[in-house]
């Protein structure tokens, strides 16, 4: 069963084209990039950059390089082949478009869209669905055109691209399957299993105190004797190539770091990356959760351990950003109040922590994504994962303002709450504050709902094991829910008024319990943890409104389905009441309740409604996935050769800005 690590959501992704608000009107900044099958490309600003000292901006511009140096390790992660499929296409797409090789625009067209979504998914299986994408062009044709441009290419290449059996998911969670050998993934060598894996981390586990996270940095392969062996991922071991061009950067960020603290968390991340050795990422990790005061920080490292079938291995992710001043005054209130939220909540006393600490607040602006946050990105963050760090040293936790207000805008005008909003009264209150309701949703849900509650003695914090993750988002997300509706929001300045949270109760239950669905392909069930737990919170709450007076229901008309909620503060009450439900499951390790839970509410999908929901979706012509370009950062160097200014510039495209990272940041060899 896949390994969930109690008490984090790291990641934790939106609904882009589903929070969006209606006003036609935008900004000068062009946020829409590009769009191709389910993905639209988008372009984030940087607002404020310009307000940091040169000092700030060469730290960023060193950062950043530390960060894109990563994108090949991520790419062989996600797959044994992934860089020699990239490579082969970005060879023949390089010779296309200087008309080196000719095909028809058709082809053209198809195999570019191939090599986008290859670029968008770091590899050759959807992002999300972690299914396998087959190319819209045929293996004769592809062979036929890299003879003709001369470009040779490896054979075993073939059958990974184009025989839907052969490697179909990414990352398997099904039941019965091997899930080592099952998933496409880069974590384990050939002909690993999943017993000898779990045997290998079984008999290497550390149980000390201060436990070393073993496997987090390292791949696991069969030697010749048919031997478990880890090759870790470090100078000298494997991705050596990337990683010291990474501590190369690192070592010029060291030098523009904004303090001692910063500094030492720089230094432990260079001697992680040079050592592997796990005793020193956690001393990074203590650093860095220390280095609380720098405005400038980083994510550089092997992080999320969601695409390891077997949770333990981490993908490799950077991001770096900036402190958005303004904004974080409004998470430090929330993290003020933490102790009040706790203790007001609908929880039982048992459960509630005496004393919550540890919560830091900060909102950022993005300034680069990089590997596992990029093209698509999470709009929060929430590190370290170490369970033990977080109960001593804390951890951060923190929401990117630049990055959902690119996606708010982008959205502006496409039709989709016109579709989907039961009538202009809920679409002028959602215009309104809907913006502001997913900002301070997510807020509640980093800063105080996953922080809030306590464990029985005894109670292990795997105890609800596959369905942890679920339960978890469920816990967070209704904390924040609960809270959306209260009146201490608006006294505390954080809503204007109390209609506001009508905005995010609405979106929240027409999500979950509809307009998510357009991510589900036809027939499937719901995999994904916060998907899961949006659904799950919806089809809870409507299975227990009130049957005399319900407080919301679902209603037809014309024969489209819409949410129309009666009573905000009954749904309030339900949210609450689910709130203490779910709380008890974690705090007592009740597996079963939550099994229950989950298989009632999460997982399956109401098949008319779900076919109903994609017909009126695909009318509109929206992508329900969105990812990013960055900007570009360059230098500029006064005569010694210092550098006395960074420029940013937001103009380079989608498939330019990939062509460019191949060529400029790929040191990997084909086969690692
Ligand atoms: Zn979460």
């Amino acid at each position: 069963m896949k390994k969930i690590i109690f008490n984090r959501c790291s990641l934790f992704i939106i609904l882009a084209a589903l929070l969006c608000a209606c006003q036609p009107k935008k900004s000068s900044f062009q946020y829409n990039v590009d769009k191709f099958y389910d993905l639209e490309i988008l372009r984030y600003n940087v607002p404020e950059f310009d307000s940091l000292s040169l000092q700030q901006k060469t730290l960023v511009y060193y950062l950043s390089e530390a960060a894109l140096w990563g994108r090949d390790i991520l790419f062989d992660q996600n797959g044994r082949y992934n860089l020699r499929i990239r490579r082969t296409c970005e060879a023949l797409y390089e010779k296309m478009i200087n008309g080196e090789l000719q095909v028809t625009d058709d082809e053209f067209e198809a195999f570019e869209r191939y090599l986008k979504r290859v670029w968008f998914s770091n590899g050759i299986h959807h992002h999300y669905s972690e299914d396998k994408f087959l190319p819209e062009f045929d293996r004769d044709w592809f062979v036929a055109v890299c003879d003709k441009a001369g470009i040779a290419y490896d054979e075993a290449l073939l059958p990974v691209m184009f025989d839907p059996e052969v490697m179909p998911k990414r990352t398997t969670q099904q039941d019965g399957v091997d899930l080592v050998l099952g998933s496409a993934g880069n974590y384990y060598g050939e002909g690993v299993t999943q017993a000898e894996a779990e045997k290998w981390y079984a008999d290497h586990k550390d149980n000390s105190p201060e436990p070393l996270w073993i496997g987090l940095n390292s791949q696991l392969v069969k030697n010749d004797k048919g031997e478990i062996e880890e090759r870790v991922y470090k100078v000298g071991g494997l991705y050596s190539e990337a990683l010291e061009k990474i501590v190369f950067y690192l070592r010029k960020a060291y030098d523009f770091a904004e303090n001692d603290k910063q500094r030492l968390a720089i230094a432990k991340m260079i001697e992680f990356n040079e050592t592997g050795d796990l005793k020193t990422f956690n001393e990074y990790c203590i650093a860095w959760v220390r280095d609380l005061n720098s405005r400038v920080d980083f994510v550089n490292g092997f992080t999320e351990t969601y695409s390891d079938p077997l949770g333990i291995t981490g993908a490799w992710e950077s991001m770096v950003n900036f402190k958005d001043l303004e904004a974080t005054k409004r998470t430090q209130l929330i993290s003020d109040n933490a102790q009040w939220f706790e203790d007001n909540s609908t929880t039982d006393p048992r459960f509630k922590k005496e004393e919550v600490k540890g919560v830091t607040a900060k909102v950022i602006t993005a300034a680069i994504l990089a590997g596992d946050c990029y093209p698509a990105t999470p709009i929060g963050i929430n590190l370290p994962n170490a369970n033990w760090i977080r109960k001593e040293y804390g951890s951060k936790s923190v929401t990117i303002d630049n990055l959902m207000h690119a996606y708010n805008e982008a959205a502006k005008g496409n039709g989709f709450n016109e579709e989907f909003m039961i009538d202009d009264a809920i679409r002028e209150i959602y215009d309104k504050y809907g913006a502001i309701c997913g900002d301070l949703h997510t807020d509640l849900h980093e800063c105080v709902g996953h922080g809030s509650g306590k464990l029985m003695p005894g109670v292990s914090k795997d105890a609800l094991k596959e369905h942890a993750s679920t339960i978890e988002e469920a816990r967070a997300d209704l904390f924040g829910l609960y809270y959306l509706g209260d009146p201490k929001l608006v006294e505390l300045g954080l809503l204007p008024d109390n209609e506001a949270f009508k905005a995010g109760y609405y979106q929240q239950m027409m999500n979950g319990l509809m307009t998510q669905l357009v991510r589900i392909e036809p027939g499937k069930d719901i995999e994904e943890a916060h998907m899961r737990n949006r659904q799950l919170i919806a089809n809870w709450v409507l299975a227990h409104v009130t049957p005399t007076s319900p407080e919301l229901a679902i209603i037809e008309r014309e024969g489209k389905h819409y949410l129309k909620i009666y009573d905000y503060q009954g749904l309030r009450r339900l949210y609450g009441e689910l709130l203490a439900e779910i709380q008890r499951i974690t705090s007592e390790g009740d597996y079963p309740a939550a099994k229950a839970m989950v298989e009632k509410y999460a997982v399956k999908v109401n098949e008319d409604l779900h076919r109903e929901i994609l017909a009126r979706y695909e009318k509109l012509n929206l992508a329900p996935y969105k990812g990013f370009v960055n900007p570009v950062y360059t230098p500029v160097y006064d005569a010694d050769g210092n550098i006395s200014d960074v420029k940013i510039d937001f103009t380079e495209g989608y498939s330019e800005q990939h062509m460019r990272y191949s060529r400029d940041y790929s040191n990997l060899p084909d086969i690692n």
